[in-house]
């Protein structure tokens, strides 16, 4: 099974793939806004990749009263973390009810370096504050952050998976 994210309205539906090896692009109708839209089987390959192969780490949104869980995957340079709503301009839209998250949040940087990638987290800024570790960042901070760093933004959490554990020393202070 694949996981199809619709276009239009970004609802996640599975599709079985294994029966159309020979064709090059499948139609699909999303169950939720019926909006057609079609997908090479190399677009739904890349589309279901995304959140295993990370080469900058993933994070991870805990499930909670508003949301199921959810995972993204960082990109290089700024990642802005928000809830998801129509037409989002965040990187990284939470589908969730929380009203206390900002649709553009927070933001985690992500800079490659040959000593190792760096990562930073700052507050948009934001009506209620980012938290790392259970710290509100102050304004115009940028905190480094590492593997398994929990980040709050309104009711909700997310852990940082950063793709090297060696990484870690580099990044505490
Ligand atoms: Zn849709």
């Amino acid at each position: 099974m694949k996981r199809i994210t619709c276009p239009k309205c970004e609802h996640t539906f599975s599709f079985d793939e294994s029966r159309y090896s020979q064709v090059k692009s499948i139609s699909f109708a999303c169950p939720a806004c019926r909006k057609h839209f079609s997908l090479t089987l190399d677009e739904i390959e890349e589309m279901n990749r995304e959140e295993i192969d990370a080469p900058y780490g993933y994070i991870t949104v805990i499930e909670n009263q508003f949301c199921y869980r959810q995972t993204f995957a960082l990109k290089e340079g700024d990642n802005v973390i928000g809830r998801h709503s129509p037409g989002s301009v965040a990187d990284i839209s939470i589908q969730s009810g929380d009203m206390s998250m900002d649709r553009r949040h927070c933001i985690i940087n992500v800079k490659p370096h040959p000593a190792g990638t760096r990562y930073t987290l700052r507050d948009n800024p934001s009506l209620t504050g980012t938290f790392l570790r259970n710290e509100i960042l102050n304004d115009r901070e940028r905190a480094n952050i590492k593997h398994e760093d929990v980040v709050t933004i309104g009711a909700t959490t997310f852990i940082v998976y950063l793709p090297e554990a060696e990484e870690d020393e580099y990044l505490t202070e």
